[in-house]
Formats: structure tokens, C-alpha cells, sequence
């Protein structure tokens, strides 16, 4: 039986986040967990199938590898195992820094029947791009090494006015029988590496190959809301095919850079801001950024260190609905050092003054400790 997608099973889209993934499959594991669903097969089945899709898509090697070749890239029985050790893995971008690197580099990867219409490799490429640039999306323009299809020899690769000739070792089915006492196995032809035909004038632009390397620009909409590690597909404009087939795709992992105020937390914007005691105390109209611009904001009287206060709608915008996630104000009180032996002075004659009265916290600690310890 075909194995279903594993982005199907799981009810995510391509560019699920691993938050959406973990979500997607705690809610289904539990669904058809075997004690909830006593000596049904269905469950059963869904369960297994449930745990192996998360498996491959929580992990960023295997998801990477299954985004591009797909069942085969990360099931170790698949013909061929195309692709192992072919993909370089993302990480260490400088800020615009676009590297592509051509999954395996051939074309459709193992168990290839000759002649038969093969899917152009896919290519896979990190973007990196700015915290605003996610939260209100943007386009790019990317650049990149893309295998065409020749067009001196129109993908053949025989050279003009020959054609290639049926390969006479296999017949042109790119595999040999060979007998190993009761067994026979078949395996790739080495006189056509499989492809079937013998190219005996190739073509000079492409040496035979049918495909040549060219650089092509691509437009690419980010959208608003994408996240740190979340992909793009560009159908179609990856690699070209074979024997007709299509090009593959051109699957764009996002990098967002740190912001040096912000801190993404789903769609929301964490931002710490530091009061002075005074601040804190009395109250303040402050200038607060957020990702419009700055704006004012009035801090009430009696503010503590840790309290926080919601901006609506100044966060990120959401990926899937409407609207935006909220700016969440994270206070933190910064107490005065180096004070000089006059503001100490202050200090210490305001604190006379006010006592304990005012420390409501300080108060209920100092009596819990009477009441509950010798
Ligand atoms: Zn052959
Ligand atoms: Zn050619």
C-alpha cells in the first residue's frame, strides 16, 4: 500500500512550524492511542502511522531529507536510499547570505527505471531574513544554480543530427540479469549507468548530460507571520526533468534574524522594559517601541518588577487568519548603584518614613515567617 504524506497525516501544512507539528501529533496520538481504542486495527494502524510521520517531521535532518525526496529520503528500505549524506544542512548564515546547495545532484534519485519520465531534483536554499520582514512578510528576489534542460540537444544529449541508440548490453532497459547459483539478481547497467541508451556523439554543450547549469533568478512572496525554520515551496523551479518529467521544486528554509529589542513568542513581541524605582513608584508616561514605531505609554502608580501590560494587535500578523498576535510589556524595576553618600542619605530618611506599611508583600512574608517558624 502507498504511504500517505506525512504532512497529510499529521494535518499540517508544509510550513508548520515544530510547535504546529508536536501539537498536531500529541492531539492525534492520543486520538488513537491503543488503550483509548481497545482491539480496533483502524486505531491501531492510524496510531503507527501517526508516530512515524511526527518521528521524521520533529526531526530536522529527516524532515529536510523528506522534503526533498520524500518517502525514500528517510526510509532506510526504499529503493536506492537516494540522497543520504547528499544534503549539507542548514546553519550558520550571515544576514542575507543565500547559499543553495542541489540535493544528491541527480535526477529522481534510486531505483530508476530507464527511459521512464523522471521528476527534476529538488533544490533546497536558506533565506535569511529580518524580524519585520516575518511579522509584515516581504518579497526577495533569490538567485540561484538551476539545472536546464539543454537546448542544443533539447534534453537528448546526443550531438545535433544524431540521436541516442538503444543500449545493446541491456536492451535498453538499463538493468543486466546476473545469476548467483539459485538466485538471480538484477542490477543497473554499467555500460548506460541505467539510463538505457549509449550516447556515442554527445552533445557538446552538455556533454551528454541533456541538462546544464545556469543561473536563475526567482521571486519569492514571504509571507507575513513566517517563523524561524518554517519552509517555502516554489513548484516547478527546481531542477529540470527527465524523459519529460518535471522540474522539481525550490523549497526555501526561512532564517530570521534576532531582534536586538523583540522577542517572538508565537505571534506575540516579548519586550523588556526597565523602570527606575521612581518610575515604578509614582508612575510614568514612557516611550515604549514596538514593531509600528514608538508610542507613549502611561505605567501606573505602584507598578511592580515582572508585571507585565498587553499591547492588542502590535504583535505579529498571523500566518493563517486574521489579524495580529499582541506586544507584551515585560517591566523590570532596575534598582540605583553608586549612589552618593547624600542620595543614601535620602534614601534612608524616605525609608524611615514609610516604614513597612507600604510592602504589602514584604509584610505577609515577615508574618508567615513568625507564624510558621521557630
Ligand atoms: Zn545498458
Ligand atoms: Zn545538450
Amino acid at each position: 500500500m502507498a504511504k500517505r504524506d506525512y504532512y497529510e497525516v499529521l494535518g499540517v501544512p508544509k510550513t508548520a512550524s515544530d510547535d504546529e507539528i508536536k501539537k498536531a501529533y500529541r492531539k492525534l496520538a492520543k486520538k488513537y492511542h491503543p488503550d483509548l481504542n481497545k482491539d480496533n486495527k483502524d486505531a491501531e494502524a492510524k496510531f503507527k502511522e501517526v508516530g512515524e510521520a511526527y518521528e521524521v517531521l520533529s526531526d530536522k535532518d529527516k524532515r529536510a531529507r523528506y522534503d526533498a525526496y520524500g518517502h525514500a529520503g528517510v526510509d532506510p528500505n526504499a529503493a536506492g536510499g537516494a540522497g543520504y549524506g547528499g544534503f549539507d544542512g542548514f546553519g550558520g548564515f550571515d544576514v542575507g547570505d543565500i547559499f543553495d546547495s542541489i540535493f544528491g545532484g541527480g535526477f529522481g534519485g534510486g531505483g530508476r527505471r530507464a527511459n521512464r519520465a523522471q521528476k527534476g531534483a529538488d533544490i533546497g536554499i536558506a533565506l535569511t531574513i529580518s524580524f519585520e520582514e516575518a511579522a509584515f512578510g516581504t518579497k526577495k528576489t533569490i538567485e540561484l544554480n538551476v539545472l536546464h534542460q539543454c537546448e542544443t540537444c533539447h534534453g537528448s544529449g546526443a550531438k545535433a543530427g544524431t540521436s541516442p541508440e538503444t543500449c545493446p548490453t541491456c536492451h535498453g532497459t538499463g538493468q543486466v540479469r546476473a545469476s548467483m547459483g539459485f538466485f538471480s539478481t538484477t542490477r543497473t547497467c554499467d555500460a548506460c549507468r541505467g539510463t538505457g541508451k549509449i550516447i556515442k556523439n554527445p552533445c557538446d554543450t552538455c556533454r551528454g548530460q541533456g541538462l546544464i547549469r545556469k543561473r536563475k533568478k526567482i521571486d519569492v512572496s514571504i509571507p507575513a507571520g513566517i517563523d524561524n525554520g518554517q519552509r517555502i515551496s516554489v513548484r516547478g523551479q527546481g531542477n529540470a526533468g527527465k524523459n519529460g518529467g518535471p522540474a522539481g521544486d525550490i523549497i526555501i528554509t526561512i532564517q530570521v534574524t534576532p531582534h536586538p529589542i523583540f522577542v517572538r513568542r508565537g505571534d506575540d513581541v516579548l519586550c523588556s522594559v526597565p523602570l527606575t524605582f521612581a518610575e515604578a513608584a509614582l508612575g510614568a508616561e514612557i516611550e515604549v517601541p514596538t514593531l509600528d514605531g514608538k508610542i507613549k505609554y502611561t505605567i501606573p502608580e505602584g507598578t511592580q518588577n515582572g508585571d507585565t501590560f498587553k499591547l492588542r494587535d502590535k504583535g505579529i500578523t498571523h500566518i493563517a487568519s486574521r489579524g495580529r498576535g499582541d506586544q507584551i510589556l515585560s517591566i523590570r524595576v532596575e534598582v540605583p548603584k553608586n549612589l552618593t553618600s547624600k542620595q543614601k542619605d535620602m534614601l534612608r530618611a524616605f525609608a524611615e518614613e514609610i516604614g513597612e506599611k507600604n510592602y504589602k508583600e514584604k509584610k505577609s512574608f515577615l508574618d508567615k515567617i513568625k507564624k510558621y517558624m521557630k
